[in-house]
C-alpha cells in the first residue's frame, strides 16, 4: 500500500469515526428529545388526573355553591337564576305553537301543532336563518327587525295542517341564550352579549319588548308567551316525553345546566310560592369554579388569554370551544421544548383555536391500524407532514387525557345536582328514576366523551342508584321546549277546559 492509500484509509476511518458518532449523538439527542416530551405527556396526564375521589369533591362543592346560590343574590360563582318556570309541560297541551331559538350565528323559527296526550306533537315544521354579520354588532332595531321580518315569512308560509283556535293570536316560545336578568316568564332585560354579537344599545332593555316592537312594525300578530334559555327549554322538551326528567344539561360550545328545585328551598326568592311548589333553576353552572379542579398551566393561560379571563372556569375545562386548544397548548409545549416535530416549532401550533374540538373528537376516534385520520390532522390543520406512528399515538392520548378530564368533570357536576335534589341516595327502599336530558354537539357527536360521562357517572352513583338514572339524549329539545313552555304559559290556559 503506498503513502497515498494509507492517508486516504486513515481519513475514511477517520470519517467513519465521525459519522458514527453523529449518529450517536443524533439518536442520544433525539431520544433525550423523546424523554423530554413524555415528561412532558406525564405531568399533563397527573395534573389532570380526576380520580373518583377528587370527582367526589367537585361535586360536594357543586352542591355547596348551589346552596349559596340560592341563599342570595351575588352569594355564589353559580348565579342560580329563578327562571319563573313553574310549570314544565306535561303531554296536555294542545294547539299551535311557535318557537324562536336565537343564540348563535344562526337563528331557527319552528312551528308545531300539539295534540294532547293522544295526539302528542302532530306535525312540525323549521326553518334556519343565518343573521348577517352587520347585524351582530348594529342596532337593536336592524337585528329584531331582520328575525321578524324571517319570522313572518315563515308564518305566512303556515299550511293548511296547522290551525290556530279562531279569534286567538299566535303564541311564540323565544330561546334566547345569551345573559339575561329574567323579570317574568316572558320578560327580561339583557345582561351583556357574548359569542361574538356586540349591540349596545339593547343591553340593559327587556329582549322580548324589542322583539314585540319590532314583530308589530312588521305587521305580524304574535305575542311571547315564554322567554327561556336552552337549558331550560331542553328541561321542558324532556320533560314532555318523559316525567321523570329534572336536570338538562348543555354540552356544546359552551356548557350550562338546569334543573327543578323545590320552591321553598329557594331563601333568595321572596315571591308568592308557585302552585305547583316548584321552580326550574338556570345555574350557568360554567362559571363554577372550586381549588378541587384539575386545573393546569395550560388552563391558566388559556384563561388568561380569553375574552373572558376569571371567568367561566368549568367550562373552559369541558366544553367544546376550549378542549381543542387545549390540546393545542400542550402540543406547542411539547414541540417547543422537546422538538417533538422537529427541529422547528411548526407554526400553525401557535395559532390560538387553530385546532377546534371537532378536530380533536376526530383524531380521538380514529381506528386505522396507522391513524390515518390523526396524520391527515396534523398536516391539515397545523401542517405538520410525514409524522410516525408513535408520535401520532401520543396526539390520541392528549386527545383522550383531555377529553376524559372535562367528561368526568361533567359527571361530577351532575353528581352535585342530583345530591341537592337528594337523588343520589335511595331513601327508604323507594326507588325514584331520574332522567337527565342532554344537548348540544359535543355530547351528541363525540361518543368517546358522552360514554366516558355516563360511566363514569354511573361509577359515581354505585350500582343500585345508577340503575335508577337515565342519560337521555334529547335532540333539538330546546327548540320544541320552548314552544311547549308557550304552551303550558298560554294567555287563553285558564279558559280551557
Ligand atoms: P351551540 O352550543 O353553539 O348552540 P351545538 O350544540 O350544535 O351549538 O354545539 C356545537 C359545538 O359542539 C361546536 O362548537 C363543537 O365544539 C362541538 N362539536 C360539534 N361537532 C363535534 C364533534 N364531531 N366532535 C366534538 N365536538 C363537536
Ligand atoms: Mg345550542
Amino acid at each position: 500500500m503506498g503513502k497515498v492509500a494509507v492517508g486516504a484509509a486513515v481519513v475514511c476511518a477517520a470519517t467513519a469515526v465521525a459519522v458514527a458518532a453523529l449518529v450517536v449523538r443524533h439518536r442520544m439527542r433525539s431520544s433525550g428529545r423523546w424523554a423530554r416530551a413524555m415528561g412532558i405527556l406525564r405531568e399533563f396526564d397527573e395534573k389532570c388526573a380526576a380520580p373518583i375521589g377528587k370527582l367526589r369533591q367537585v361535586a360536594d362543592a357543586m352542591t355547596v355553591e348551589m346552596h349559596a346560590g340560592l341563599a342570595s343574590e351575588g352569594g355564589s360563582k353559580l348565579k342560580m337564576i329563578i327562571t319563573f318556570v313553574d310549570t314544565l309541560p306535561t303531554g296536555d297541551e294542545k294547539g299551535l305553537f311557535y318557537a324562536l331559538d336565537l343564540g348563535g350565528t344562526n337563528f331557527r323559527v319552528l312551528r308545531v301543532q300539539l295534540g294532547g296526550k293522544e295526539g302528542r306533537v302532530g306535525k312540525q315544521e323549521f326553518t334556519e336563518v343565518s343573521i348577517p354579520p352587520r347585524l351582530m354588532t348594529g342596532t337593536s332595531d336592524e337585528l329584531f327587525d331582520y328575525i321578524a321580518t324571517e319570522l313572518a315569512k315563515f308564518v305566512g308560509a303556515e299550511g293548511e295542517d296547522f290551525h290556530v283556535s279562531v279569534g286567538r293570536q299566535r303564541e311564540l316560545g323565544f330561546t334566547f341564550s345569551f345573559p339575561v336578568k329574567q323579570t317574568s316568564i316572558s320578560s327580561g332585560t339583557v345582561i351583556k352579549w357574548t359569542k361574538g354579537f356586540s349591540i349596545d344599545d339593547a343591553v340593559g332593555e327587556d329582549v322580548v319588548a324589542e322583539l314585540t316592537k319590532a314583530m308589530e312594525r312588521k305587521g305580524l300578530d304574535m305575542r311571547v308567551a315564554a322567554l327561556v334559555n336552552d337549558t331550560i327549554g331542553t328541561l321542558a322538551g324532556g320533560r314532555y316525553y318523559d316525567n321523570d326528567v329534572t336536570i338538562a344539561v348543555i354540552l356544546g360550545t359552551g356548557t350550562n345546566a338546569a334543573y327543578v328545585e323545590r320552591a321553598h328551598a329557594i331563601p333568595k326568592w321572596h315571591g308568592l310560592l308557585p302552585k305547583s311548589g316548584e321552580m326550574v333553576i338556570n345555574m350557568e353552572w360554567g362559571n363554577f369554579r372550586s381549588s378541587h379542579l384539575p386545573i393546569t398551566e395550560y388552563d391558566q393561560a388559556l384563561d388568561v388569554e380569553s375574552l373572558n379571563p376569571g371567568e367561566q372556569i368549568f367550562e373552559k375545562m369541558i366544553s367544546g370551544m376550549y378542549l381543542g386548544d387545549i390540546v393545542r397548548r400542550v402540543l406547542h409545549r411539547m414541540a417547543e421544548e422537546a422538538a417533538f416535530f422537529g427541529d422547528t416549532v411548526p407554526p400553525n401550533l401557535k395559532v390560538p383555536f387553530i385546532l377546534r374540538t371537532p378536530d380533536v373528537s376526530a383524531m380521538h376516534h380514529d381506528t386505522s391500524p396507522d391513524l390515518r385520520v390523526v396524520g391527515c390532522k396534523l398536516k391539515d390543520i397545523l401542517g405538520i407532514s410525514n409524522t410516525s406512528l408513535k408520535i401520532r399515538k401520543v396526539v390520541v392520548k392528549l386527545c383522550d387525557i383531555v377529553a376524559t378530564r372535562g367528561a368526568r368533570l361533567a359527571a361530577a357536576g351532575i353528581l352535585g345536582i342530583m345530591k341537592k335534589q337528594g337523588r343520589d341516595t335511595i331513601r327508604d327502599g323507594e326507588k325514584q328514576r331520574t332522567v337527565i336530558a342532554m344537548d348540544g354537539g359535543l355530547f351528541e357527536h363525540y361518543t368517546k366523551f358522552s360514554q366516558c360521562l355516563e360511566i363514569t357517572l354511573k361509577e359515581l352513583l354505585g350500582e343500585e342508584v345508577a340503575g335508577t338514572i337515565v342519560i337521555k339524549h334529547a335532540n333539538d329539545g330546546s327548540g320544541i321546549g320552548a314552544a311547549l313552555l308557550a304552551a303550558s304559559h298560554s294567555q287563553y290556559l285558564e279558559y280551557e277546559s
